[in-house]
């Protein structure tokens, strides 16, 4: 896409900050928390979680295992917050962690893939938009899958050669990475930040998020002040940073801790337990279906409406791959052998959770990319709306207003359960799901009847249930 340079025209002046902002996630305190707390429980989730310590509950005691030092002086609590994070730096672990980066950045651009158009840009979900930018779509280039493949080659070339002593490095400098994947994630926020307030290569302002626009420097910084932050490296491309750091080094990253984890048991066991062979099977699977379906981000709520700040950066850098990993981390330190009736309950509850995580997700995505007169969407039942959206009124839409949510809910079930019930520890991950997808559901909810008013009550009454049909 050739890009043309043109200066802002002369008293452009800046999107205004929304005269009444909405504040979600308890408002300026709530992004100040979040930026302390989300590290802090990645961190703490490692403390808890490494052999010999923390994860069964007996050793919760153990007053040395678990947390870093803090002082009982409160005014002397940044430093400690600042030693601490210090105390972590590895520098190996950093440039391994940006190396994947890079070539992450470069794959991005080197190998071919298809450019896909996403849905209307601003409208309800970013700033209003002007006349000359309505029906607004930003082009997108889907090829993470071809990616994977090749990093699963490389992988697999390594460990004929090598066998697995070099893949312990993701185990033995987990810590190093957690703190290499925050600088990343601040060192990203920021840029994006600042990045929202220069002009684009046309001189036009950026579209921003309506809930990360209130005005209030912290709110928006972790928010996420543009919708789109995207620039061109070269005149034939560009470089969407939401959309590649949506799926690539949070999925990606995430899998090949995980395979670190399963070679760490197999250096210290000799084998591999079957309870780590379901959980890299179904993690595995996840990740490779979600970039099967690149461009069906493209009508997720990350891309259409939240704006890119700390919040996206964090969970995408730091959040899914470090905490995510929890499962095989746990297992490379207190292996499980599962039983039969174990391993059959388990299979269960991942398949019906894929089947309606699945079915849902691309039912839509089918209904709103090709239309409800397409071959694929016969026979499906909508309501129309005064937007011009159609709703899905049947099918898996027809059957709770976020069916999506709970199938994607019974999978993260599933990715515990092999973990055995010694141990809290790893459930972590359907615990702070289920808080998610609740407290997500609300949100979408308020967005959705903003957009579509009288006719969402409508919906409302057709399709009673939120997430569980006939329970919630
Ligand atoms: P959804 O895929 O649930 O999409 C919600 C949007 O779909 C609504 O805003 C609305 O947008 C449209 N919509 C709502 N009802 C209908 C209907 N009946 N017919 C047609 N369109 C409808 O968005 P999410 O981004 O929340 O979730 C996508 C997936 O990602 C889910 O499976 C979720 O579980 C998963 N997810 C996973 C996370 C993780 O950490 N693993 C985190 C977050 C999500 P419109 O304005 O276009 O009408």
């Amino acid at each position: 896409m050739a890009t043309k340079k043109t200066t802002p025209s002369k008293g452009r002046r800046r999107t205004p900050p929304n005269p009444n902002p909405e504040y979600e996630f308890l408002g300026p305190p709530g992004a100040v928390a979040m930026l302390i707390a989300l590290p802090l429980v990645t961190y703490g989730l490692y403390f808890n979680c490494r052999p010999g310590f923390g994860c069964i509950p007996a050793y919760w005691n153990s007053k040395d295992g678990y947390w870093p030092s803090v002082g009982t002086d409160p005014s002397t609590y940044p430093t400690d917050l600042w030693n601490f994070f210090v105390s972590t730096w590895d520098t190996d672990a950093f440039y391994t962690y940006s190396a994947f980066m890079l070539f992450l950045f470069i794959c991005y651009f080197v190998i071919p893939g298809q450019v896909v158009e996403g849905t209307v840009v601003g409208g309800v979900g970013g700033s209003p938009l002007t006349k000359d930018r309505s029906n607004y779509k930003l082009k997108y280039k889907v090829n993470a899958l071809r990616t994977l493949l090749l990093i699963a080659v490389l992988i697999i070339a390594t460990l004929f050669i090598k066998g697995v002593e070099p893949f312990l490095f993701l185990h033995d400098h987990f810590l190093g990475l957690i703190t290499a994947s925050l600088v990343w994630t601040f060192g990203v926020s920021i840029f994006v930040y600042v990045w929202s307030f220069i002009p684009d290569s046309n001189g036009q302002e950026k579209i921003l998020a309506c809930g990360g626009n209130t005005g209030n420097k912290i709110y928006d910084f972790v928010l996420g002040r543009e919708l789109n932050p995207r620039f061109s490296p070269s005149p034939d491309s560009t470089f969407d940073i939401k959309y590649f750091i949506e799926l690539r080094p949070g999925l990606i990253g995430w899998i090949l801790l995980n395979f670190g984890m399963a070679c760490k048991q197999y250096h210290d066991l000799g084998r591999i337990t079957n309870s780590m062979i379901f959980v890299q099977t179904f993690e595995t699977f996840y990740v490779v279906d979600s970039l099967w379906n690149e461009s069906a981000v493209l009508t997720t709520m990350d891309i259409t409406t939240d704006g890119f700040g700390f919040m996206l950066a964090n969970g995408l850098l730091t959040w899914l791959p470090m905490n995510y990993s929890l499962q095989a981390r746990y297992l490379a330190a207190f292996p499980v052998d599962m039983s039969l009736t174990h391993s059959l309950i388990v299979v269960a509850v991942q398949c019906i959770g894929y089947y309606i995580f699945r079915g849902a997700n691309g039912q839509k995505d089918n209904f709103r990319r090709y239309g409800a007169s397409a071959p694929q969407n016969k026979g499906l039942k909508y309501m129309e709306t005064a937007t011009g959206s159609k709703l899905l009124i049947s099918g898996w839409w027809g059957t709770a207003r976020h069916i999506n949510y709970f199938g994607d809910w019974l999978m993260a079930l599933a990715w515990s359960l092999p973990c055995g019930l010694l141990s809290p520890i790893p459930y972590f991950y359907p615990i702070y799901f289920a808080v998610l997808l609740f407290h997500r559901e609300r949100r979408d909810e308020e967005k959705c009847r903003k957009k579509y008013g009288k006719d969402w009550e409508k919906y409302c009454e057709k399709v009673k249930w939120r997430i569980i049909p006939y329970v919630y």
